[in-house]
């Protein structure tokens, strides 16, 4: 991989002072009860710079989740380097593990499946506080009080379960108990996914206020360009396990490059943009077991054919930095 810009990562781990997180060539393969590999991540390389909000976009099953996840070691790497806030954590094992999950936490788009129907809210956004030992028992009780007021829920929901709530305030709830232990870094997959469009703005727009607040840094996770264009400073686009296209949010909705981030961007109904013509992506991502060679999307691209169908097939193409100031790997942007 080319390290083009800074946003790419230099695979190092020389880290600025500005960069919280830098991901160096990871890869994360799960193998199968046939005996093969199923290539989640593959050869995966970026940075997030402190009070950044990277997305992460692409089709589903093009292993963002997984990203999110390795990212913060609720899976293990199969090849490469993770480092956060200075720190090599790829390896990282017990009593450190645990105070980076103090640091770096995360908010599923299922709220009801991260949050323990049994407990009252209060226990919920409680519990990282006693895990992590931060502060006596009044002093949680105060904390756990201050979160609520943070996401805009009464004091009273203390005493409340999950259940008495609506999708959108529960995730409210798991927004408060990931940000109890006080992260840097929040990693929000398909956070909003879930939500009604009126609730989605109001969670997006929630999460920018505490961005801002506590000067986070995010890796936000979606299928949805038109959600990560809201919140996001830079956008990653990823296919089949790789990363195909990373540039500020504006350049990207601008100027894509990637025969794959078109596609995606001709899909946001835009009324300004009624003459804009659809890019219909034709065929299934292909079977992550069996990844086509050179570049995966040659089974579905529609602009391979204009000169670059040898190389298209047969050489991955590698991220490099483009004119249009896209980080693009694409054999027919560099002809
Ligand atoms: Fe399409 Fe070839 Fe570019 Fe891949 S490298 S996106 S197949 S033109």
């Amino acid at each position: 991989m080319v390290a083009a810009a800074a946003s790419v990562s230099s695979g190092t781990g020389a880290q600025s002072p500005s960069t919280l997180v830098e991901v160096s060539n990871l890869s994360k393969r799960f193998p199968t009860a046939g005996g093969k590999q199923i290539v989640a991540l593959d050869n995966v390389s970026f940075s997030i710079k402190r009070g950044e909000v990277l997305g992460v976009v692409g089709e589903s099953g093009c292993g963002k989740s997984t990203l999110g996840r390795t990212l913060l070691r609720l899976e293990e790497p199969t090849q490469g380097q993770i480092f956060f806030d200075g720190r090599d954590i790829t390896a990282m094992k017990g009593q450190q593990l645990k105070s980076l999950r103090k640091d770096a936490q995360i908010v599923f788009q299922d709220p009801f499946g991260a949050l323990n129907p049994q407990h009252k809210v209060g226990k919920l956004i409680g519990e990282p506080l006693q895990v992590h030992k931060l502060g006596n028992r009044k002093a949680q009780a105060l904390r756990v009080l201050e979160l609520l007021d943070w996401v805009d829920l009464p004091a009273d929901a203390v005493s409340h379960y999950c259940h008495e709530f609506s999708g959108g305030q529960r995730q409210r709830i798991a927004i408060a108990r990931a940000l109890a232990s006080n992260p840097t870094f929040l990693v929000c997959d398909e956070a909003v996914s879930a939500l009604d469009v009126s609730i989605q703005s109001q969670i997006l727009n929630l999460l920018m206020d505490l961005r801002q607040r506590l000067d986070l840094s995010m890796l936000f996770i979606s299928h949805d360009l038109s959600v990560i264009r809201h919140i996001c400073d830079r956008v990653a686009v990823m296919y089949l396990g790789r990363v195909v296209e990373t540039a500020d949010t504006k350049t990207i909705m601008d100027n894509p490059q990637h025969p794959y981030t078109r596609a995606l961007l001709s899909a946001i109904p835009h009324p300004l943009e009624l003459q804009k013509t659809r890019i219909v992506l034709t065929g299934e991502m292909p079977d992550p077991a069996y990844p086509p060679s050179g570049c995966n999307f040659h089974t579905r691209c529609q602009a391979r054919h204009e000169g670059v169908d040898k190389l298209c097939i047969g050489t991955v193409p590698e991220l490099r930095l483009h004119a249009s100031q896209s980080n693009v790997a694409c054999h027919l942007c560099f002809q």
